[in-house]
């Protein structure tokens, strides 16, 4: 995706654009653009960035001992806050290293994904609001605000095809929905396939308390909550046992706003988002690849590209759909979506 000609610096001394929005870089300290591009995304949701800045003023030294990692990004975020000016770049090296150092699946050093990036940091914020009895009633509560505000909710069911009883719900919890991908298909039609209900047959059939036996049975899911920030995948990469690792370039849209309905007892609810940022991977291999994001800021885009930000056209954007069977598999593919809830 090409960036539009104009340079940052006069856009920002030309247009109006709020001086209290700070628009730093992450600098590469060593394969971490899969770090960066993350962080990027967090930071540009406004309700993300405001909860962990405030997390860290209300913390006592203990708790901020206790709660390394959340106090580290909040020290990040506060970093770019507070700067004087208005555009640069800032390393994120304490973060990144003790972050990595807490975690057994990611390395330093090593090019990882930025899927399993986000997930182990919301499995870390989890993992805080468990060690109730270390922190006070306040910092728990406002530790488990950050965390719902990711958290959504699917009910899964199992219906039995021989008498027709279903069983569930089973509740799921879920901080980001990865999709199954389907060349030239939208996002909302990715999330339909991915409700339908699954066949469970043959060697998958599933014991029947009515019937008192192995039946026939479909499995199907409902997601019952979607949360204030939504976050999908695109399943790009995939292992097989030929050819390794695979990565699929398979054209996806996806919308600047989205509309999703939420189905509980009380019936069905739209909800309504917007597209907040991107995260993009370039490359052939996960390993070999590079990251950057796109972030919308007051109505705006930008690119972050590890240390650098421009101003990005938002038509470009289609640019990291991915590509049909045709064209040649280069271009930048759209990995992961934040969506967020329209007030
Ligand atoms: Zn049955």
């Amino acid at each position: 995706m090409g960036n539009s000609p104009k340079k940052l610096t006069e856009f920002l001394e030309e247009e109006d654009f709020p001086k209290d929005q700070k628009l730093y870089g992450f600098s590469n300290i060593g394969n971490n653009c899969y770090i960066n591009s993350v962080l990027q995304s967090l930071y540009h949701c406004e309700k993300f960035k405001e909860k962990i800045i405030e997390f860290k003023k209300n913390q006592t030294e203990n708790e901020k001992e206790t709660f390394l990692l959340e106090n580290l990004l909040s020290e990040l975020f506060c970093k770019i806050n507070d700067s004087e000016k208005q555009i640069g770049s800032i390393s994120p090296s304490n973060f990144v290293k003790k972050f990595l150092k807490k975690t057994s699946n990611l390395r330093y050093r090593r090019q990882e994904d930025a899927h399993e990036f986000f997930e182990t940091l919301m499995d870390s914020f989890e993992q805080s609001i468990q060690k109730s009895d270390q922190i006070s009633q306040k910092g728990k509560q406002e530790l488990s605000l950050i965390y719902q505000l990711f958290s959504g909710e699917e009910n899964s069911f199992i219906k039995c095809l021989e008498c027709g009883s279903i069983r569930g719900p089973n509740v799921n919890k879920f901080v980001d929905i990865p999709l199954d991908i389907f060349l030239n298909e939208s996002l909302q039609s990715c999330l339909k396939r991915r409700n339908l209900p699954e066949k469970m047959d043959g060697d998958n059939k599933i014991f029947c308390e009515k019937c008192n036996k192995n039946t026939s049975s479909e499995k199907f899911s409902k997601i019952v909550k979607f949360p204030k920030i939504l976050v999908f995948q695109f399943k790009r990469f995939q292992f097989t046992m030929n050819q390794g690792q695979k990565k699929l370039f398979e054209k996806i849209l996806f919308p600047f706003e989205l509309k999703v309905e939420e189905e509980s007892k009380k019936g069905i609810k739209t909800k309504h988002y917007d597209l907040n940022a991107i995260v993009v991977h370039i490359g052939k291999t996960i390993k070999r690849g590079h990251y950057i994001s796109y972030s919308k800021v007051q109505d705006k885009w930008f690119c972050f590209d590890d240390s650098k930000v421009s101003l990005a056209d938002p038509n470009l954007i289609e640019f990291t759909f991915g590509v049909s069977s045709l064209e040649p598999k280069k271009r930048q593919t759209s990995y992961l979506l934040f969506y967020t809830k329209k007030n």
